[in-house]
């Protein structure tokens, strides 16, 4: 049988470009979940996918009541679950005040970290119940979270601090927007909502692919200058950016080609080892890359795992 593969954000960037590369080879059925539905419905015509490849169903990752209602209404669907992406994202470099979820988080944490968290929490064990050979999840990191890295070296740098803003909730009311208590820093926020992307990808290996079988991995998928991630971003940088990243640090890939890459990770055999983040170097050949300190840190992971539980009602 075709494989089922929930991709979030779906409808534009690389979720988009992901689709794609796995419709076009026939074998997968993708429910793109997203929070326009309109948007998605086109953009899977715009890049040609089989109209009987792709399910568009509604999900927004600002609500935590709509991430139990997509679930509940993919179950409805009676599709398998065979491997989830955890990829949409936003990011706002030049906010100069924090903007907040349904349920009060700050936006980008809360989006792409606690969103995710919840979505795939609540699908493990759909994940678990599929007879697929080879079920994974997938979550979208990024090198800028990474401080290890050229790119994770540009201030403002991620660093999670003692946790204490996210212990408050990240509400921006009796505590602080930012996951270490500090003052609101747009970019910044990203940069820590990508370290909790990778440190509950670890986490999740470290509970469950024993028990379960599933492989838990994320991946970097080069820098993809041109997708609407920076939309809130001043025209200048739009402009620049992309040549920027072509012929100065020579790290840009095109969105098709991203997609090939995270479509990698979803469906081939060589790519199941769980715990990893890939990477690929400049023959876009996939290798095992190495976290940062604090993205690798298992004490933190468990501990913005059981924090994340208590925020989106788990505990
Ligand atoms: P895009 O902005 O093109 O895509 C982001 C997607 O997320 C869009 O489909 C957007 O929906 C969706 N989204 C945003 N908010 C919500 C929400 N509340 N609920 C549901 N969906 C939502 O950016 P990219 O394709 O660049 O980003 C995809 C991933 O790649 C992210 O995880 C990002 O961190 C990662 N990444 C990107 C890099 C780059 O250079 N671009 C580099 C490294 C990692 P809509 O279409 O409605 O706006």
């Amino acid at each position: 049988r075709k494989g089922t593969v929930i991709i979030t954000g779906a409808s534009s960037g690389l979720g988009l470009a992901t689709a794609k590369a796995l419709s076009d080879t026939g074998k997968w059925h993708i429910v793109m979940a997203c929070r326009d539905f309109l948007k998605a419905e086109r953009a899977a015509k715009s890049v040609g996918m089989a109209k009987d490849s792709y399910t568009v169903m509604h999900l927004d990752l600002a609500s935590l009541d709509s991430v139990r209602q997509f679930v509940h209404n993919f179950r409805r669907s009676d599709m398998p679950l065979d491997v989830l992406v955890c990829n949409a994202a936003v990011y706002f470099p030049t906010a100069r005040e924090p903007t907040f979820t349904a349920d009060g988080f700050e936006l980008s944490v809360g989006i792409n970290h606690l969103g995710h968290f919840l979505l795939a929490r609540l699908l493990l064990d759909d994940l678990n119940k599929s007879d697929y050979p080879s079920k994974r999840l997938v979550i979208v990191g990024s090198i800028t979270g990474n401080t290890n890295t050229l790119a994770g070296n540009v201030p403002p740098k991620a660093n999670l601090g003692d946790l204490r803003g996210l212990a408050g909730g990240l509400t921006g009311l009796n505590g602080s927007a930012m996951i270490d208590g500090d003052h609101f820093d747009g970019a910044k926020a990203y940069k820590d909502s990508k370290v909790c992307n990778m440190l509950m990808m670890q986490e999740f290996h470290r509970r469950y692919h024993e028990e379960t079988g599933i492989s838990f991995t994320s991946l970097y998928p080069g820098c993809i200058a041109t997708t609407g991630l920076f939309r809130e971003h001043i025209p200048l940088f739009r402009l620049l950016f992309p040549p920027f990243q072509k012929f100065i640090t020579k790290g840009f890939v095109s969105e098709a080609e991203s997609g090939k890459r995270l479509a990698q990770v979803v469906s081939d055999p060589s790519l199941t080892k769980s715990g990893v983040y890939w990477s690929w170097n400049k023959d876009s050949a996939s290798f095992e890359n190495q976290l940062s300190e604090e993205a690798s840190d298992a004490e933190k992971a468990r501990k913005v795992w059981e924090m994340s539980e208590k925020l989106v009602g788990l505990a």
